[in-house]
């Protein structure tokens, strides 16, 4: 049997506050090995894994541990000091090295320069034993630390105090000891609420603003999805704090979110876009929100590339000038031509007054939307509460459960009254255009629409095609069929070729 000495390194994640741990740990075994005359034929490391936990008798030390049970290794194992073995309980952290020693390694712990080794001197076992017991008290204290600094911060807060911690979310500065909302950032996160809204992905968000070359809220690269994921899901937007800690090594967040903490940027838009996103999920379309609409068609026409498209104002100098644009053209990916929204709206409502399911109605579907993404962040909010319970009783976070879940027995109810409604309510007439969100609504219950060069396809939520409407030059004129090929109307625009003045109401 060949005598190994082995040399192991163990550091937590938290690479940080281990400053240049592998390194002090590597000259160090060098060193001790050199005094004892010894060389170290292999390194074994356990990397950002912790040993309170015990999680590196899984890892290398594991694999190390596993040899010598099995009699391939026997020899020397250097080690900073015993910590970097184990800081689990004492009676644990014994076993693993009584285990070593009994398959005849040696451990060498290099910081005090002791030798371990079955049958050597018993004060060096009971040495290990007091090592065992303060680095593992260290972790827990560690741990409970971080859990009571967090108890006392919650107090501050509970007198209305801000913590002037090194985070806070982009769109806020301090002011004093005032937190205030930086309004050009916020306005760019209602931004991206108010896009979800209409029904867009997180990817479309990005690619608009990137196309209008809005900044990210860093100042630093281009929008991306995943950012925009970030804000939409993130409940700073609406006031809530989230506080984490590092708990050895690991961000984790302690206790439960505190409501109305920052500056609240838009809770209506957060809860609606929240609704949006589920749907999206559950529908894979977009829905429209009450207030954020901007075209009769948000939400609706989707372009033969995927994309839905967008109204976008080209005008100058206080003349509108809206176009239904599709976001992928300016990356190319797209070759679908603009189309000016004036021109096309009254044309689209000839073909839409035709459509006999569009008179159906399913209402109520915005207010229900905004209801149930209240509803799924209430939920989430109460589960965690609960995971909260199991681990800490408290009599704060049980009343905190009582109402939420008051709120949201409150919310169902108010649901199921909406659905019974909506139900209930018949006639809308397609021809009300007025009520433009009603409107959009309303389209949105029954339909979809896809462009594909200068036709639009109208669909049921089937997916069958119920009509096709081919536009003619400039999509100045057009013609509605049938499947069966039959025309069913004819439409033409009054609206100049230049246009002087706007004369469609569209909210920007
Ligand atoms: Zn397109």
């Amino acid at each position: 049997m060949i005598s190994e000495t082995v040399g192991y390194i163990r550091f937590s994640s938290d690479r940080q506050a281990e400053g240049d741990s592998v390194e002090r740990q590597r000259t160090l075994i060098l060193d001790v090995a050199k005094g004892r005359g010894l060389e170290v034929d292999r390194w074994v490391l356990d990397e950002g894994v912790s040993a309170f936990h015990g999680d590196n008798l899984t890892g290398a030390l594991g694999g190390i541990i596993a040899e010598a049970n099995s009699g391939k290794f026997k020899g020397t194992l250097l080690v900073e000091n015993l910590d970097r073995i184990s800081r689990q309980h004492p009676e644990k952290a014994l076993q693993v090295l009584l285990n070593l020693m009994q398959k005849g390694v040696t451990v060498i712990t290099c910081a005090d320069n002791r030798e371990h080794s079955s049958g050597g001197d018993p004060m060096n076992l009971f040495n290990s034993l007091i090592t065992f017991i303060r680095g593992n008290e260290e972790s827990v204290m560690k741990s409970r630390r971080a859990n009571s600094v967090w108890a006392s911060n919650r107090d501050k807060l509970k007198d209305g105090l801000k913590i002037k911690n090194a985070y806070i979310p982009r769109w806020l500065e301090w002011s004093a000891d005032d937190l205030i909302i930086i309004e050009e950032k916020a306005e760019l996160i209602r931004r991206m609420f108010k896009l979800c809204t209409e029904g867009l992905g997180y990817s479309a968000i990005s690619k608009i603003l990137n196309n209008e070359s809005i900044p990210t809220l860093s100042g630093l690269g281009l929008h991306r999805a995943s950012g925009v994921a970030h804000f939409i899901k993130n409940r700073s937007v609406i006031g809530e704090y989230q506080p984490h800690t590092n708990v050895d090594g690991k961000r984790q967040p302690v206790g439960e979110a505190i409501a109305d903490y920052y500056p609240s940027i838009s809770e209506d838009l957060f809860y609606r876009a929240a609704g949006a996103v589920a749907i999206r999920n559950n529908y894979g379309s977009g829905g429209y929100r009450r207030g954020s609409f901007t075209n009769l068609f948000s939400g609706l026409i989707r372009c033969a590339c995927g994309e839905m498209m967008l109204l976008k104002n080209k005008g100058k100098a206080g003349i509108d000038q809206h176009y239904l644009l599709c976001p992928s053209k300016d990356y190319g990916s797209c070759e679908q031509k603009s189309i000016r929204y004036d021109v096309i709206e009254k044309q689209i409502i000839v073909a839409l007054s035709i459509l006999p399911d569009v008179n159906k109605t399913r209402d109520n579907g915005a207010a229900i939307d905004s209801l149930n993404g209240r509803l799924i962040t209430l939920s989430k909010a109460r589960d965690e509460l609960v995971e909260v319970l199991v681990q800490v009783p408290s009599k704060a976070v049980t009343e905190r459960l009582v109402a939420v879940e008051k709120d949201i027995n409150k919310l169902s109810e108010d649901i199921e009254a909406l659905k019974r409604e909506g139900s209930s309510e018949h006639g809308f007439k397609i021809i009300d255009v007025d009520d433009r969100p009603k409107f959009n609504q309303q389209l949105k219950s029954c339909l979809s629409m896809e462009l594909i060069d200068n036709v639009i396809a109208y669909r049921n939520l089937d997916g069958n095609v119920l009509l096709e409407q081919h536009f003619g030059v400039k999509y100045r004129a057009s013609k509605v069929l049938n499947m069966e090929g039959e025309v069913l109307a004819e439409t033409k625009t009054d609206i100049p070729l230049r246009a002087k003045k706007q004369n469609i109401r569209v909210k920007q």
